[in-house]
């Protein structure tokens, strides 16, 4: 038989928070080491438990959630998130303009392969989370990355995205509170990049999954409340992350905007949706009771909460180092610091990332993983609780003080 390869849509996809890093860490751990993985956001390895409520109303549903739900979603569920954004501001939110998806993650790529034909270029944040390059490369569109400046808290760099439309361009991805950065974007901020979509004729993705992790006086805009009824905005969230519950796998797509001129790309979507049936039926039990209930994730992002005690631990740790400069994260569990090019010239980030985790067995995730433009960044997930953190960049800063020596 001939050599089976992949399909050439594969060719410019990557996701490297889960690629040869993690092998190579799956390796050492094969031959008996422990390894520390701070490559991805997920809660629960760390202690964090999901609140009672959920696991309560899963356990309730799991005898009638046997079969396969509405491929939308339940109903319950869909009006649960309709609501919410109402709640929040939202004008005219309705139970049919929401869609439940295994996660975020699957939405992504099923709006974007509902939306974006060979050649159409899509405005993506860089650094990004690299599902969103990754999917749009999978259709055969065009990811056109725009820079978020580190200078400026790592806010959206409005002149870039402004110098990077083109005819075919079609829309823009905005993830906030964002992941790696860790910035939380300011109203005039959300302001301005809503206002180029309206200019330009573009559809506004918000990613918001950490819209509930913030920090301090740190303040979460809708990109969707300034879009208002002539933008078409769709807006991604789930349970993923505020409610810990990253592998229950729920998620959500609110379509806000003109939705009459989005008629024929919804049809598609829909048709998506049925084509992979439905999403998990009792995890889309929980997301009522989740968005409705109390909001223990408050006490994990306040003056004694885990998240911001680990977040500013990591931060305050990481710019004792010499060479390295991280801007304080006001949300998302995520730190992302520079390696000054000076001190530690790089050439393959991976590469750098991999002695790391050989030299002293703790996994991060390179910079350009998340198509940062150059190899002097790494993400930190802030997990762990504050000793093991401490111990992680202790160690850290002993591979680091050897790379400046060697
Ligand atoms: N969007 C961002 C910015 C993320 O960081 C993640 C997960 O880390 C996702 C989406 C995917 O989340 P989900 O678990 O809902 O698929």
């Amino acid at each position: 038989m001939r050599a089976i390869r992949q399909s050439n849509k594969l060719q410019n996809v990557r996701y490297d928070v889960r690629g040869p890093i993690l092998e190579e860490a799956q390796r050492l751990e094969a031959e008996g080491h422990k390894i520390l993985k701070l490559n991805i956001g997920n809660t629960a390895p760390f202690g964090f438990e999901a609140p009672e409520a959920i696991l309560a109303d899963m356990k309730h549903h799991l005898h009638h959630a046997q079969g396969y739900s509405d491929s939308r979603g339940i109903y319950s569920a869909r009006t649960a998130v309709a609501q919410y954004y109402q709640s929040r501001g939202l004008k005219d939110t309705q139970v049919e303009d929401v869609y439940i998806g295994n996660g975020v993650s699957e939405l992504i790529t099923m709006v974007l392969q509902a939306f974006v034909d060979d050649g159409n270029e899509i405005l993506v944040p860089a650094p990004d989370y690299p599902l969103w390059t990754g999917a749009v490369s999978l259709t055969g569109g065009t990811p056109v990355h725009y820079l978020c400046d580190e200078e400026n808290g790592w806010n959206p760099d409005l002149a870039d995205i402004e110098s990077k439309i083109t005819e075919n361009t079609h829309a823009i991805v905005i993830i906030n509170p964002n992941n790696p950065t860790g910035a939380v974007y300011s109203e005039d901020v959300v302001r301005g990049l809503v206002d180029i979509a309206r200019r330009h004729d573009l559809v506004v993705m918000a990613d918001e999954i950490y819209e509930k992790i913030l920090f301090e006086d740190a303040v979460h805009h809708h990109a969707a409340t300034f879009a208002g009824d002539d933008v078409l905005c769709l807006t991604f969230s789930g349970l993923s992350k505020a409610y810990r519950v990253c592998g229950y796998r729920a998620g959500w797509v609110m379509i806000s905007g003109p939705k009459h001129l989005a008629e024929d790309f919804l049809e598609g979507l829909t048709l998506l949706a049925n084509m992979r049936m439905c999403a998990n039926v009792p995890a889309q039990h929980a997301i009522q009771t989740a968005l409705g209930g109390y909001q223990s994730i408050s006490e994990l992002i306040g003056p004694d909460g885990r998240f911001y005690e680990q977040s500013m631990l990591a931060w305050r740790m990481l710019n004792e180092i010499p060479g390295v400069s991280c801007v304080k994260p006001m949300g998302s569990l995520y730190t992302f610091p520079r390696l000054d090019p000076e001190i530690y010239p790089i050439d393959n980030d991976q590469d750098f990332v991999i002695d790391l985790l050989r030299a002293k067995k703790i996994l991060v995730t390179h910079g350009t993983g998340f198509n940062w433009v150059a190899p002097d960044h790494f993400r930190l997930v802030t997990l762990p609780d504050v000793d093991v953190l401490e111990e992680a960049i202790g160690r850290i800063a002993d591979f680091l003080e050897d790379y400046r020596h060697r």
